[in-house]
């Protein structure tokens, strides 16, 4: 299996709680990717390899909607033997507002702004457009996310939506398409966390850490490497902890002193504490930093096993 479907099958099972954002998912992918259908009556088409998607957007419908879709499942051979799921929902007034036009002719490509109003919704529609069109490299040499679309309008509203996220993308042709991408790791991990996929998240930070880990023993050749890989494997269980913490939502109880040593110590995997300590307003000794961190782990732990 590709990376992004591993990406996809975990956005895909991502239900917002918010009905604004289950529509703006399902509007994301109808823009990028859903077309008419006229076979029998009017219906909205949506193909999908995955099929976590297809079932995402079969409950949407019926949970939001209440209208019940139809899901056909075709093999293509590609190069690799490939299913796709193509979901035909009947066309009634209410999905109006997901992007259909006046005379439900067609669906104009574009991002239609006033279904993003609130930033939970502007999330998921970044989610659904992934789930309808993106593509993802496993992290490693060459960090590169892309959403196609075949349209220049909804290019320009996708690389839109991402610059008011603070994401910077850029267009680039490739055959008959248009390919929105974003470079560079940092970059990706803030699509990845916009668009809450949090295990594909853990996999970039891994890796970042592995490598700033690597930068940081080569510029300390002369350090003691067992103090170094005690510093280390500290760093690592402290932020997993933290992570761990924040994917679970209960990072807000966290006392805002110690929250702060938290953050920098995500930001600074590879710093020593005494570094952290300098880098904390107003600075910390080494021992104070220690002893907060400390206080900090069990606090933690604590709180990570009254969720589970
Ligand atoms: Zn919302």
């Amino acid at each position: 299996m590709s990376y992004s479907n591993d990406v996809k099958n975990e956005l895909a099972r991502i239900t917002p709680e918010r009905e604004c954002c289950r529509k703006a998912e399902l509007a994301a992918m109808i823009a990028l990717a859903g077309s008419v259908n006229y076979e029998n009556g009017l219906s909205i088409q949506l193909s999908t390899e995955n099929a976590a998607t297809a079932r995402k957007i079969f409950k949407t419908y019926k949970e939001i909607y209440h209208i019940q879709s139809s899901i056909k499942v075709q093999n293509r051979r590609h190069f690799n033997k490939t299913r796709v799921y193509i979901i035909n929902t009947p066309v009634d007034n209410e999905l109006q507002e997901l992007g259909l036009s006046q005379d439900e002719k067609y669906i104009p490509r574009r991002i239609q702004w006033a279904l993003l109003n609130r930033s939970c919704c502007r999330r998921a529609y970044l989610r659904g457009l992934f789930l309808a069109g993106g593509f993802i490299n496993r992290p490693g040499a060459d960090y590169h996310l892309e959403i196609m679309t075949s349209d220049s309008q909804m290019a320009e509203d996708m690389e839109k939506l991402l610059a008011r996220m603070k994401i910077k993308a850029r267009t680039s042709e490739r055959k008959n398409n248009l390919v929105v991408y974003i470079k560079g790791s940092e970059k990706i991990v803030d699509f990845l966390r916009l668009v809450g996929a949090s295990m594909a998240l853990l996999d970039f930070e891994n890796i970042r850490i592995i490598k700033s880990v690597r930068n940081n023993v080569n510029r300390q050749v002369n350090c003691e490497t067992a103090n170094l890989v005690k510093t280390v494997d500290a760093s690592l269980r402290q932020v997993e902890l933290i992570k761990k913490l924040i994917n679970t939502g209960g990072v807000e109880q966290i006392p805002p002193r110690l929250k702060s040593l938290a953050m920098l110590r995500i930001d600074y995997p590879d710093c020593t504490l005494k570094e952290l300590g300098t880098m904390m307003n107003p600075p910390l000794s080494k021992s104070g930093v220690a002893y907060r961190m400390r206080k900090l782990e069990k606090i933690v732990e604590e709180l990570i096993q009254d969720i589970e």
